[in-house]
């Protein structure tokens, strides 16, 4: 099964992620994760994108494209992948058709903006495993440390208010619009993410096992 997962930032894709890769056995490809993998460790792929994604820009699609055409030729992903964070444009969806991939469905987690920023202000991330805790919905055992990993707990550069506002910009202008292209193709999967994890959890696993 080939999943794509969609839902403006912080409405709780990289959790319901794990949640999904624990049930289904998919395989996991965050854009996002790939390319702060790429800047923290300065590649020439991180030296490319920090420019972007450090002012909540979208990384030009021939850049994102390559990098997930690359990630989709590995032997892991013939028995199924789940796209997080991809595709985040039209041309990035159909690009996916011109390789040859087939999508089986789109689930979208829909949550009201009022609650986004919230989300990801309070968001933090493990620095080893890519953990998600959030201060007050969802905290660590124990402050600054991963729960799963030990590994220590950081903001990403990008959830500031800011760039924040940036990347929901982003996401009605040029995301968005990709609800409507997988709705056409009858794809679509609607979810609700304006409860705890745990609802959100149980509306995604509900819609993708009434799919299958
Ligand atoms: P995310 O972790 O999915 O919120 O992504 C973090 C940042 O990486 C985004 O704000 C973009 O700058 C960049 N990015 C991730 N995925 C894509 C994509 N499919 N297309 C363009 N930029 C992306």
């Amino acid at each position: 099964m080939n999943i794509i997962l969609l839902g403006p930032p912080g409405a709780g894709k990289g959790t319901q992620a794990a949640k999904i890769v624990e049930k289904f056995h998919v395989v996991h490809i965050s854009t996002g994760d790939i390319f702060r993998k790429n800047i923290s460790e300065n590649t020439p792929l991180g030296q490319k994108v920090k420019q972007y994604t450090e002012k909540g820009l979208l990384v030009p699609d021939e850049i994102t494209v390559a990098m997930v055409k690359d990630r989709l030729s590995q032997p892991d992903c013939k028995a199924g992948y789940m796209l997080d964070g991809f595709p985040r444009t039209i041309p990035q969806a159909e690009s996916l058709e011109v390789m040859g991939e087939k999508v089986d469905c789109a689930l979208n987690i829909d949550c009201d903006y009022a609650l986004l920023i919230d989300r990801i202000s309070g968001r933090r991330m493990c620095k080893e495993c890519g953990a998600s805790y959030h201060i007050k919905n969802s905290p660590s055992k124990e402050e600054g440390k991963c729960d799963k990993c030990g590994g220590e707990l950081y903001q990403r550069d990008d959830d500031n208010e800011q760039t924040v506002k940036a990347r929901l910009a982003e996401y009605d202008e040029k995301t968005l619009p990709l609800t409507e292209f997988y709705k056409a193709k009858g794809l679509l999967l609607q979810v609700d993410g304006n409860g705890s994890i745990e609802q959100t959890t149980e509306n995604v696993y509900k819609a993708l096992t009434s799919f299958i």
